[in-house]
């Protein structure tokens, strides 16, 4: 039997002003990691299924996707398995909580789609921040998210999915059983290696190894998708069908209870002034500018902390990175060693007005490819556009088109910013850095500057979502009843 296995990968901010096209795509490949499509293609050769691979369509967060590209990569789906099939199952590696510019659940259309199209099993892995709806479980026949945040288990995450398709296939009778909780909580408020969720995490893995369940998912659905249909959920799979229920249920119960624990700890722009004046470590303050983050879909123009450390003229040496494709074009036309003005930030999202002139000199500047040595994108090459680093005073700013991956510390490294040599360096990312940042870091700050990924969820301007039955317009904990939200099935 042949089995193909295809990526489709976007997370979508609602509020993001940038709708991503056909460009945004690209197949990413790594000569040194693997992803979920390497878990899925090494469980099933294990096994002793041939596969194929088929289009790769990954991207970085952003607004909506158009939806023209959901159908191109059907169409080139459709092509591959034309060519080199038929096929007896679809792996599908997709992210999770796409929304396009014409339906709410992106990845519930494609995976309907093709289990219309071939009735074949599909089986599915997400991000641990997927928006897991009805229709997805009730068409998918293998679902596995990401247990860890920071992520870090896309292959096994590809893995699990596999061996649950591969007992499908073996006529191993299994069920399962999904509870949703009608919760978002910003994505900068809760790991899954501390604090309450990693709680639940502990139990749930305990239940796993134990052999009490097959595989679990506890999606913590990304919290900027404005879409009728958004919630947690827990996803359970079992010998049996009472475990699946009841284990859903109890975890689901739960979970309902922590959206208050799951709020960031949020420092304001005068701690920073604070935590450069006594810090004595020798390490940077690092502090986090999530709500501009690419990685959660924001556009990373805003620099209302340059600005802050600008009025307060302060002269800390610290690094900033900023899109701003106009600044990276007139440090092109100044070149190497010169100085000019240079207005930076505010310069995509109609929304942020917020920008700085400085006068800087430009310290050089760079085609923009990189490759990340982290976790998220060990070994991929990325780029981040045309891009220059400019120095104002004692600060150094990377200016460049798109950035990415903003966790990693490569995405300074590699333009010759070397974060332990700064006094403060600003990282546009939720929780993804602290991986990496920690141990170089004299202390983190969690700021936030109101972007679209702003930890203020109730301040965004949703249309879609239901406020009404939600949390935190809703203090949903003591009115909360698990089985009200329950779907089962026998796969
Ligand atoms: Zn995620």
């Amino acid at each position: 039997m042949k089995i193909i296995v295809a990526e489709f990968a976007e997370e979508t901010n609602s509020f993001s002003p940038i709708i991503a096209d056909r460009g945004h795509f690209t197949p990413w490949m790594s000569a040194t990691s693997k992803k979920e499509i390497h878990g899925f293609a090494d469980v099933l050769a294990e096994n002793g299924y041939e596969t194929f691979f088929g289009p790769m369509y990954r991207a970085e967060s952003s607004g909506k996707v158009d939806h023209a590209v959901v159908e191109e990569f059907l169409s080139d789906l459709r092509k591959c398995i034309a060519e080199k099939g038929p096929v007896g199952a679809v792996c599908l590696a997709l992210h999770g909580a796409t929304q396009t510019t014409e339906v709410d659940d992106g990845c519930g259309y494609i995976i309907k789609t093709v289990k219309k199209e071939y009735g074949v099993p599909v089986a599915v892995s997400f991000d641990l921040h997927a928006n897991v709806t009805d229709c997805i479980f009730t068409e998918a026949d293998a679902v596995a998210g990401y247990q860890t945040y920071p992520h870090r288990d896309q292959y096994n995450t590809g893995r699990r999915s596999a061996s649950q398709l591969v007992r499908l296939l073996s006529g191993k009778k299994e069920y399962a059983a999904k509870v949703s909780v009608p919760m978002i909580a910003p994505a900068s408020g809760y790991t899954t290696d501390n604090g309450p969720l990693s709680e639940l995490y502990k139990r749930a893995k305990g239940l796993l190894e134990d052999g009490t369940l097959l595989d679990f998912t506890m999606f913590q659905v990304q919290p900027w998708l404005d879409v009728r249909e958004c919630n947690a959920v827990v996803y359970i799979r079992a010998a049996d069908p009472e475990t699946a229920r009841n284990t859903a249920l109890s975890l689901g119960q739960d979970l309902s209870g922590m959206g208050e624990f799951m709020q960031p700890q949020l420092d304001s722009y005068e701690a920073i002034i604070k935590a450069l004046e006594e810090n004595k470590t020798g390490k940077p303050v690092i502090v986090s500018d999530f709500s501009d983050s690419p990685n959660a879909g924001s556009v990373g123009d805003d620099v209302k902390i340059l600005k802050y450390m600008l009025e307060n003229g302060l002269q800390y040496r610290c690094a900033f990175i900023v899109n701003d494709p106009e600044a990276v074009k007139k440090a092109f036309k100044t070149g190497i060693d010169g100085k000019a003005v240079f207005r930076i930030g505010g310069g995509i999202d109609p929304a942020n007005k917020t920008s700085v002139e400085v006068e800087a000199v430009v310290e050089s500047l760079h085609s923009g490819r990189y490759v990340p040595n982290g976790p998220a994108l060990n070994g991929f090459e990325l780029s981040i556009g045309k891009s220059a680093v400019l120095r104002a005073g004692n600060f150094d700013i990377l200016v460049c088109n798109h950035m990415c991956i903003t966790g990693d510390l490569m995405l300074y490294r590699h333009f010759g910013i070397e974060p332990t040599q700064f006094q403060m360096a600003i990282v546009k990312a939720n929780t993804s850095f602290r991986l990496v940042y920690t141990p170089i870091a004299g202390k983190i700050l969690v700021v936030d500057t109101g972007c679209p990924s702003t930890a203020d969820l109730k301040s965004l301007p949703w249309t879609r979502i239901p406020k009404d039955s939600m949390f935190p317009w809703v203090e949903i904990k003591k009115t909360y009843k698990a089985a009200e939200h329950l779907m089962e099935k026998a796969v």
